[in-house]
Order: structure tokens, then C-alpha cells, then sequence
């Protein structure tokens, strides 16, 4: 990758960075503790459980998916970025245009 592809590409990731910090913005209180509130029957407690921890597990998603992006940010900053973290091989450009958080080059990703 080039500085000018570089470029772009950190400018596409701080826009997702954005987006995803305002998606964790917006659910925030949605993983908040079921409250054990009598006015609610004991099903849809139960309910309300079971979409607390889907709540919760899209929220660790996504949040270690924001610290990929940010260590990807960093990289760029640092111009490591695009070097394979296991083989210092060059990633290439049209992986990380799929995926910017990249870190390892297709072959030493590929499952062995
Ligand atoms: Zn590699």
C-alpha cells in the first residue's frame, strides 16, 4: 500500500470508528441489570434476560471490533500498517480494503 491508499483507507476507518462509536452510544442502558421488578411477570423476565445477554455479547463485539480498528489507526500512524504481524510480509491492498483491521497476510491467516 501506498501513502495516498493509506490515506484513504484511514479515512474510511475513522468514519467506521465513528459509526460504531455512536452504535455503542445508542444501545448503551440496553445491557443494564434486569431489574428484579415484580410488575413484570416471570417469561418475560426471562425475556428480558435473554435480550440482556444478546445485548451484551453485540456490545463486546463490537467494542473489540473498535479496538481493532483503533490499533489499525495506530499502525498507520506508526507506518507499520499493511506488514504482516507473523511473517513481515506485505498484506495486500484489496484485503485491507475488506478488512482494514487486518493483521496477519491471507496466507498466514489461512487455517493451516
Ligand atoms: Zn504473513
Amino acid at each position: 500500500m501506498d501513502a495516498s491508499q493509506i490515506k484513504a483507507l484511514k479515512e474510511k476507518v475513522q468514519a467506521m470508528l465513528k459509526e460504531l462509536e455512536a452504535e455503542l452510544h445508542a444501545s448503551a442502558g440496553d445491557e443494564a441489570v434486569v431489574t428484579l421488578d415484580t410488575s413484570i411477570g416471570r417469561l418475560s423476565r426471562m425475556d428480558a434476560m435473554q435480550q440482556q445477554q444478546m445485548a451484551l455479547e453485540l456490545k463486546r463485539r463490537k467494542e473489540q471490533y473498535r479496538l481493532r480498528l483503533e490499533n489499525a489507526l495506530k499502525r498507520m500512524d506508526q507506518g507499520t500498517y499493511g506488514r504482516c504481524g507473523r511473517c513481515r510480509g506485505l498484506i495486500t491492498a484489496e484485503r485491507l480494503e475488506i478488512q482494514p483491521d487486518a493483521v496477519l497476510c491471507v496466507r498466514c491467516a489461512a487455517p493451516k
